[in-house]
């Protein structure tokens, strides 16, 4: 977990993306026209997950079944505050985010559909806005992040209280998944590549479309950066994970690289009980006192790990304690032990 460096304000100016050439799919099978067809598109074509938080289409189809679906969530913001997806999608081609769109929404005919977005990039969106006005409710908010997040956006959209929107009945879409889905139905490709931003001190951000498996370093070559000895960022700097360019591959999810020179280690001191990380916490727990329960030896005594299991992990604890104390990442140790089974959660026979 990593925090406390953003490249530039969450409105940078976005790039000319140069077109890329999907490749060709040999036998590109019908639209789908149910859930099941859906499913065997959605392997056919290669889309697997495109966002850091967001479950991919094709497991939320599957796992849905038969079930009705009360709300589609199809979100243009980011869990990573420096990136600007929806924006880029939109630039991209908004007919094909269209053409994605009206498939999901004709093959789970629900209800109502929500289109949210922040206003910062509302510049950007406006081709895409206009011709979705007359398909679903536009959201805009005025901060992307963590409201990103599935559970987070569920509960400003629909009440939703449950941890899994899909729970609910609420499916929840990323625009790149509506973009390259709609590319795949109308041009017949499959889902090779995807938009990755790449940020660097004093350097303004780029946008490359990358082949999904091929190596990060050429990435940055592609980008004409040259990653060096530099520390490299995999999808932002609050929630993200450190990746060697050299041996890492692009997957599906992988919306941001971001190189910076390596920080110095910090020193963690006592817990000063600011409250800082309880006011920041968009879950409302209580990041210290899990922290303390963690150091000791028994673990829980001091507080409920199901708190630890409602974390969605967005890092703003870690990034705002003066103590600097790791807090998310001791949160996810947490979670991990209460997963695998080493800490038992009272009255709760299946955990
Ligand atoms: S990472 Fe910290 S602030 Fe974010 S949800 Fe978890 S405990 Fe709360
Ligand atoms: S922000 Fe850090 S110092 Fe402040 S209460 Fe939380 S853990 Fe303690």
């Amino acid at each position: 977990m990593i925090g406390g460096i953003y490249f530039g304000p969450p409105g940078w100016h976005l790039p000319d993306i140069p077109p890329v050439t999907m490749d060709p799919r040999r036998d590109p099978p019908p639209h789908p026209a149910d859930r099941t067809q859906l499913c065997d598109y959605l392997a056919a074509a290669d889309l697997g997950q495109t966002h850091p938080q967001f479950p991919s289409l094709a497991n939320q189809t599957a796992s849905v079944s038969g079930r009705k679906i009360k709300k589609i969530m199809i979100s243009a913001l980011s869990i990573i505050p420096e990136s600007r997806i929806g924006a880029i999608c939109a630039k991209i081609n908004p007919a094909e985010i269209l053409a994605g769109m009206d498939l999901i929404t004709g093959i789970f005919s629900s209800p109502t559909t929500v289109l949210a977005y922040e206003r910062i990039d509302q510049r950007e969106l406006r081709p895409l806005l206009k011709l979705a006005r007359s398909r679903c409710r536009l959201l805009p908010l005025v901060s992307r992040y963590p409201a990103a997040h599935p559970a987070i956006l569920a509960r400003i959209v629909a009440g939703c209280r449950s941890a899994d929107p899909l729970e609910e009945g609420i499916l929840t879409v990323d625009l790149l998944t509506c973009l390259l889905l709609g590319r795949s139905l109308l041009h017949g490709t499959l889902c090779s590549h995807r938009p990755v931003q790449i940020f660097m001190a004093g350097v303004s951000p780029r946008v490359v479309w990358a082949k999904i498996g091929s190596s990060v370093r050429d990435v940055f070559l592609q980008a004409g950066i040259d990653p060096g000895a530099m520390q490299c960022i995999a999808n932002g700097l609050l929630t993200g994970r450190e990746i060697d360019p050299a041996t890492a591959k692009v997957d599906s999810a992988l919306e941001t690289l971001a190189l910076h020179l390596r920080p110095e280690p910090e020193t963690p001191v006592d817990c000063i009980r600011c409250g800082w990380c309880v006011q920041t916490c968009p879950v409302a727990i209580n990041p210290a006192a899990l922290y303390a329960a963690q150091c000791l030896h028994d673990g829980v005594a001091q507080a409920n790990p199901r708190d630890a299991m409602a974390c969605i992990d967005c890092g703003l604890c870690t990034y705002i304690c003066p103590s600097r104390l790791p807090l998310a990442a001791c949160i996810e140790d947490m979670r991990n032990r209460v997963e695998f089974n080493l800490v038992s959660v009272a009255g709760d026979s299946s955990v």
